[in-house]
């Protein structure tokens, strides 16, 4: 799970690490209040949307006066910012951060994640703050300093002081980056982060060391023991079929291509998709239904699917293992039924009760090409989708 920045900063200041002033805005108005409240002389206008590259994109602006926050804030809200994190269609931005401005004097990198090789949380560094950093990672490696972090012990300051070293932060504000990291570090554990990235993390004319933005992703799987954190969840910033299949416990990615796909099981659902991409197809969306989908399930993907206006035809891709496939056929049946089908459906059936599946399907009426594999529902759907 995602949140804003101005909520992971909310978080960041209830474990004392240190960030600007800053408050949420919903309006024009709010955000003018908001800047008359933080009194200082500069303030900063963000917009707060679930992606990074937003300074490029013109979601991020000093206002020099109240005027100023007047106008960028009735600029930015609204506007749909695009950004090389958001996709083509960007994103709307419908909430605004106000935030004290910060004199910087220089920008730096600090980030941590799971690193899956060594099985240990990672605390990354860099002087090049505010660049991307796979921008670094590609140009200048050698400028990523990295701290393994044992489990046991956790990070320790001396790491944290190596890493601030290593990265060029100078001698006086030493003291407070590792303060900085190590608070850091304890979020990132306590809240089940899954990425803690703070880029850039800012030195200050005045001698500060704080966060200027803070992007942070927690473990879905820990959520349950994470209720305050569930409470930041912006349903505005989620794709709809993607909320709707999570009230049904599917697991459903929408993607970018035309082939709805319903599979069960996730390794099937990838190789589907690999299949459908190997015969110059594209898929418009991963879906397991799971092992023990019932007839309602089944029918309640199937509208997910048809909900998505890009797509052109339908692979049905099913190998009845605890599944059993007069239940997908049934679901397929209803769902049809219920919301009509006027694209081309492809339909591949294996296994347990294949052929009460396929009676069903037979004497449905409804205009389903059947498929004798994996490959010959793939071609026959690529194809299907090319005619139309
Ligand atoms: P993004 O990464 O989405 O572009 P950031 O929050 O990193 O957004 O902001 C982009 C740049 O704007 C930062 O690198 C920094 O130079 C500047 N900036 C952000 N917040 C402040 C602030 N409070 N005071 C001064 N400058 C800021
Ligand atoms: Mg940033």
């Amino acid at each position: 799970m995602n949140i804003h920045e101005y909520q992971g900063k909310e978080i960041l200041r209830s474990y004392g690490v240190a960030v600007p002033k800053g408050k949420v805005a919903y309006t024009v108005e709010e955000a003018v209040e908001a800047a008359k409240e933080l009194g200082t002389k500069v303030s900063v206008v963000k917009a707060q949307i679930h992606a990074g590259g937003r300074g490029k994109a013109g979601g991020v602006k000093i206002a020099k006066n109240i005027e100023e926050v007047r106008t960028y804030a009735d600029e930015i809200l609204g506007k749909t910012l695009v950004t090389h994190q958001t996709g083509p269609n960007g994103k709307e931005v419908k909430r605004l951060l106000i935030e004290e401005g910060c004199n910087i004097k220089n920008e730096y990198y600090i980030g941590l994640v799971l690193d899956r090789s060594t099985s240990k949380v990672t605390m990354m560094g860099s002087e090049e703050g505010g660049t991307e950093i796979e921008e670094v990672a590609d140009k200048t490696p050698e400028k990523i300093f990295k701290e393994v972090i044992d489990p046991v012990t956790g990070l320790l300051p001396y790491q944290a002081r190596r890493l601030a070293f290593n990265i060029n932060i100078p001698a006086e504000e030493i003291g407070k980056a590792v303060k900085f990291m190590m608070g850091l570090y304890q979020v990132f554990v306590e809240k089940d982060c899954s990425i803690a990235e703070i880029n850039p993390l800012a030195t200050t004319a005045e001698g500060d060391v704080l966060a200027l933005d803070a992007k942070l992703n927690f473990d879905d799987n820990a959520l349950f023991r994470q209720k305050d954190i569930v409470k930041y969840r912006d349903l505005d910033e989620e794709d709809e079929k993607e909320i709707e299949a999570s009230k049904f416990d599917l697991s459903y990615i929408a993607l970018e291509g035309n082939i709805g796909c319903m599979v069960n099981g996730a390794g099937l659902a990838m190789s589907t998709m690999d299949i459908i991409k190997h015969y110059h197809g594209d898929p418009a969306n991963f879906l397991d239904v799971g092992g023990s989908a019932t007839a309602e399930k089944v029918t309640e993907a199937f509208k997910i699917i048809l909900s998505d206006k890009n797509v052109k035809g339908i692979f049905v891709n099913i190998f009845g293992g605890i599944m059993k496939c007069d239940v997908i056929a049934e679901g397929v049946v209803t769902a049809t039924k219920e919301v009509g089908l006027t694209i081309p459906l492809v339909v591949r059936l294996e296994g347990t009760n294949v052929d009460a599946g396929k009676k069903i399907l037979a004497e449905s009426g409804l205009n389903i090409t059947p498929a004798e594999s994996m490959a010959d529902g793939a071609k026959q759907i690529v194809a299907l989708v090319n005619e139309n």
